[in-house]
């Protein structure tokens, strides 16, 4: 199957195209048609394989991943997801991959709202870039940079379940005769991007990002922004039951902070906002610590010690060697 004959099949008709793509999958670019006073967010990602990805991970699941890594970055800025664009590397063609790949980035989409308008294929290592668009009304993005000291931070869902299905080696083994290990697969592999809480929490958060390198570090990007500092109490940090069973008591902490592939929000929200936040979304929202004036990172036990960590997310050119020290 030659290179056009494969968009033909395999992507030109994924997804349903509304009005707003005057011009889809099939030009020299797509043409969209984003609503008055709205704000256009970008973002792209790109999934190296051996890398990001198990090559022998299921194909729905890549297929699923690949774009809700992309998704969860548009939930993070508040942004409705509208359209995207695929950029495919294969070493060949592989009809039965490509027909569960597809499958399983289409079931992303329908679930995100958003629709596939165009891309490109080319023959190399297997690599996906995708780059999703997003809308938003003009001045309403939920930024890094807005933190203030006094907010509450808060992040949804648990954290850690995808870092520890990781370290068990869940990723690509097919069958788990036990409910835990499944979930802790699913979150790794099947990962859900918060864009309901994003959107919901536009106008109550100061500051949002999406959790994909580890808390520890992408929590530090909040801080940089804003020129501000925080406290995190280690104990408060959401854990699934699943984890509470199968996380070993000594890495918790490391899991949980510097494991990455979260895809969960971590916010910075004044407390008198918290409450209405919680009524609204539809994943709890549980608050680890708060914004400071002084700037830096400081993790505490519950009664209140500062505890002695080097925790860090997880960064593709690291400065120095990563240390990676459990309490
Ligand atoms: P061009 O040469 O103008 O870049 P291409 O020949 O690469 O265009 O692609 C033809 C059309 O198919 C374009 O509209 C492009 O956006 C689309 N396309 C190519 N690859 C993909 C893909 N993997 N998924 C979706 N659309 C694709
Ligand atoms: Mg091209």
């Amino acid at each position: 199957m030659d290179e056009f004959a494969l968009i033909r099949k395999h992507f030109q008709n994924l997804t349903a195209v509304a009005a707003d793509v005057a011009l889809g999958i099939g030009d020299d670019c797509a043409v969209l048609r984003p609503g008055p006073g709205e704000e256009l967010a970008v973002t792209t990602d790109t999934m190296v394989a051996g890398r990001h990805f198990d090559p022998a991970a299921r194909a729905e699941d890549i297929g699923w991943k690949s774009l809700v890594v992309s998704l969860s970055d548009l939930a993070a800025m508040g942004a409705r997801p509208r359209w995207f664009v695929l950029a495919l590397t294969l070493p060949q063609v592989e009809e039965a991959w490509l027909e569960r790949y597809a499958q399983g980035l289409k079931a992303a989409a329908d679930k995100g709202g958003i629709a596939l308008v165009g891309g490109d294929t080319t023959a190399g290592p297997l690599s996906i870039t995708i780059t999703a668009m997003g809308t938003l009304p003009a001045g309403k993005a939920l930024r890094r940079s807005c933190a203030k000291p006094g907010d509450l931070v808060c992040v949804t869902g648990t954290l850690g379940d995808a870092a520890l299905a990781l370290q068990l080696g869940l990723a690509t083994r097919c069958a788990h005769f036990d409910a835990d290990r499944e979930f802790l697969k699913a979150r790794l592999n099947r990962p859900t991007a918060r864009l309901d809480a994003g959107h919901k929490l536009r106008g109550l958060a100061h500051a949002a990002i999406d959790l994909s390198d580890g808390l520890a570090g992408d929590l530090q990007h909040i801080l940089a922004e804003s020129w501000v500092g925080a406290e995190i109490e280690a104990d408060k940090l959401p854990q699934s039951e699943a984890f509470q069973r199968l996380a070993p008591r000594a890495s918790r902490l490391s899991l949980q902070a510097a494991g990455g592939d979260d895809y969960e929000l971590c916010v910075c929200i004044p407390p008198e906002s918290l409450a209405e936040a919680r009524r609204k979304l539809d994943v709890p929202l549980t608050e680890i610590g708060r914004i400071t004036r002084e700037p830096g990172l400081r993790w505490f036990d519950p009664r209140g010690n500062l505890l002695k960590v080097e925790l860090r997310g997880y960064n593709h050119f690291p400065a120095e060697p990563v240390i990676d020290a459990a309490p």
